[in-house]
């Protein structure tokens, strides 16, 4: 009778689970997606919640690498969370069995939930015929995930959180980028561990007819992404952005290679050299926001879908590496009011005046064509014939691919455009 009971209870309450995810799904369809990233303020943290934020990180670890371990006699998939103890090893190896002391279930359930997903994943490799390794144990856990807003992880009041397994509030900077608009809706948060500090990501989603309208101009600009010189505008702007390794890094790279692995001093060397690449890194990320956020202003943008990944590779990979080109692109490339040309669009050889394809070495750094249109700055023509390919709706999205189909479709954009002007070119289209 009372299994019964308690049967019906829980089937009950899946049948409820299931439901409001499927409202959730359904809701998210209307959805977009944002994350944030906080700073934890370190130096507003008690001794109390400094200790649990590292020890969340610890016997995390030792959760990864005891659920990994546990692949060995059964499934990693029937790894009891539930379990208070947990196996891990010291510094000499030996096995010490110990009591979960700061990590709440929710999070032992998350770090599992990732396991399993990240096996999937290998699996669905796996299967596609692709060369995959296998999980390793971990010697620092980067990432917590606290799934669900309003029981893992609470916002009281601006810059204020509350998490599940720190006792009291913390406080962080930079929740004003979300906090204040009520159309966002907070869900969950990931609580990272990198070299310069606790950070968090915030993930909102809003209504797609609440994001504010892009497109409000109708000022159009083309942007180049060459080599040389960063990023060219078709206003002729040109942008060098790269972020120089600092004289620190030299200097505590010579530093570590004089100290003995394994030691003390080595370690920290270490750290404070994972520190300083990570001040880097959000140099690097600051400034792509900045170029970004100029580009965009008032403004829709035009860029061509060109494989910045060859580059790493080839003679430039040094130049490209440092510089914040890839981040400003892929932070483009995510957004609406970006337009995308595909990269067989010739937008180097074009000439707008003629519509002759001409050839143009990488070494040619000034556009010329024979029709007695003006020279130019190779990078300026570029971006400038983006313009004309989005204004004449070539190679735009994802409507012709080929590099034939594109040319077709000049050819027939550029027809018009001369019978509709009744220019003296008409007729010369017939060079292609
Ligand atoms: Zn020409």
């Amino acid at each position: 009778m009372v299994m019964d009971h308690t049967s019906t209870g829980r089937s009950d309450k899946n049948r409820r689970i299931a439901d409001s995810m499927r409202a959730t799904y359904a809701k998210r369809e209307g959805q977009v997606c944002r994350v944030f990233q906080c700073k934890i303020q370190r130096n507003k943290l008690t001794a109390g919640q400094k200790e649990e934020l590292k020890m969340l990180f610890v016997e995390g670890k030792w959760c990864y690498n005891a659920i990994l371990n546990s692949g060995e006699s059964s499934s990693i998939f029937d790894y009891d969370t539930k379990s208070k103890t947990v196996v891990h090893k010291d510094k000499d190896g030996n096995d010490i069995e110990c009591e979960y002391a700061y990590l709440p279930q929710s999070l032992r359930q998350t770090i599992h939930a990732q396991i399993k997903n990240s096996i999937r994943v290998l699996a669905a490799r796996k299967k596609k015929g692709l060369k995959v390794g296998s999980l390793k144990y971990i010697s620092e856990l980067r990432s917590l995930d606290f799934k669900q807003f309003g029981v893992t992880h609470k916002i009281p009041r601006m810059n204020r959180i509350k998490l599940q397994g720190i006792k009291g509030l913390l406080k962080v900077n930079g929740m004003d980028q979300f906090y204040e608009n009520p159309d966002y809706e907070i869900a969950n948060v990931k609580l990272l561990n990198r070299p310069d500090g606790h950070y968090m990501a915030v993930t909102c989603w809003i209504d797609k007819d609440k994001v504010e309208s892009k497109r409000k101009n109708n000022k159009v600009i083309g942007v180049d992404f060459g080599i040389e010189t960063d990023f060219t505008t078709s206003e002729g702007e040109k942008i060098h952005a790269s972020v120089q390794e600092s004289e620190r890094i030299k200097r505590l790279q010579k530093k570590l290679a004089r100290q003995i692995k394994g030691s003390r001093r080595h370690a920290r060397t270490l750290h404070l050299i994972r520190v300083e690449y990570q001040k880097m890194t959000n140099c690097k990320d600051d400034l792509a926001n900045k170029i970004v956020a100029g580009l965009v202003e008032n403004r829709t943008v035009v860029i061509q879908d060109e494989m910045l990944t060859h580059w790493h590779k080839g003679w430039f990979a040094g130049h490209v590496q440092h510089s914040v080109l890839g981040r400003v692109k892929s932070d483009l490339m995510r957004r609406d009011d970006v337009v995308v040309l595909n990269k067989a669009v010739p937008s180097t050889r074009f000439c707008p005046h003629c519509g002759k394809l001409n050839s143009l070495s990488l070494s040619d750094r000034i556009y010329h064509c024979d029709c007695g249109a003006d020279d130019m700055d190779r990078d300026v023509h570029a971006a400038r014939n983006m313009i004309w390919f989005y204004e004449n709706n070539v190679g735009v999205g994802r409507t012709e691919t080929s590099a034939p189909e594109i040319r077709r479709a000049i050819e027939k954009a550029f027809m018009k455009g001369n019978l509709d002007c009744h220019g003296p070119l008409k007729g010369e289209a017939s060079t292609f």
